[in-house]
């Protein structure tokens, strides 16, 4: 089996464990079905939903031969091709962790769901956005998996959406729980501990 075999075989298995988990917590919270018109930032959703689409196509190529997206190919090195899966599986631990404690309280829109429960354990004790950062972190994971340079924009596309989402969602929280929310900010990190 060839060495770009390997890497074909880990971002499959990325992309698919990634379907799956967040298929499994949007089926537990009743998100399945994407509702764009129910979150506060619905256009902007749907402009990244585009970009994305694209992006995936150039993924999907990848995934069928990666000599057909040679013309972004970077030449990095084995070690940090591997070190994109390790990114993949620690992104997708914190993404189950957050799930697993954000539970009824999740959306994919930016919305108060009824009866709406301010969740501050977990990986919410040190930051207020430890799904957003596992959805960079495993895609940037994927991104140097592929050694693609095209693909990269992948993460760069979820980094720039949740950049200028976090602002409108936090209003969201502090409309929502006033000062305990405002206290929570003061004591985390966005998406990391600072
Ligand atoms: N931004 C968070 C949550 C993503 S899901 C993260 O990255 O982990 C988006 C929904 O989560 C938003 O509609 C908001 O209502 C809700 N939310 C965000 N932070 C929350 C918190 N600390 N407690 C409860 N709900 C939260």
């Amino acid at each position: 089996m060839s060495r770009e075999t390997l890497y074909q075989i880990a971002v499959l298995v990325s992309l698919v464990a990634f379907l799956a988990l967040r298929a499994y917590y949007r089926r537990k919270t009743g998100t399945l079905e994407l509702n764009l018109s129910s979150s506060r930032d619905s256009a902007r959703m749907r402009v990244l939903l585009l970009i994305l689409g694209v992006l995936a196509l150039g993924l999907l190529l990848w995934l069928i031969n990666p000599s057909w997206m040679s013309w972004f190919a970077l030449a990095l090195p084995e070690w940090l091709r591997w070190s994109g899966f390790a990114l993949v599986i620690a992104g997708l631990a914190l993404l189950s962790w957050a799930h697993q404690t954000l539970s009824a309280s999740f959306s994919g829109n930016l919305e108060i769901r009824e009866q709406h429960k301010l969740v501050t354990n977990g990986p919410y004790r040190w930051i207020r956005h430890p799904i957003y950062a596992a959805i960079i972190l495993w895609s940037a994971g994927l991104a140097l998996i592929t050694a693609n340079w095209f693909i990269a924009f992948i993460p760069l596309a979820f980094a720039l959406f949740f950049i200028l989402r976090v602002p409108d969602e936090e209003k969201m929280m502090v409309e929502a729980f006033g000062d305990e929310y405002r206290d929570y900010m003061k004591r985390t990190g966005r998406f990391w501990t600072w």
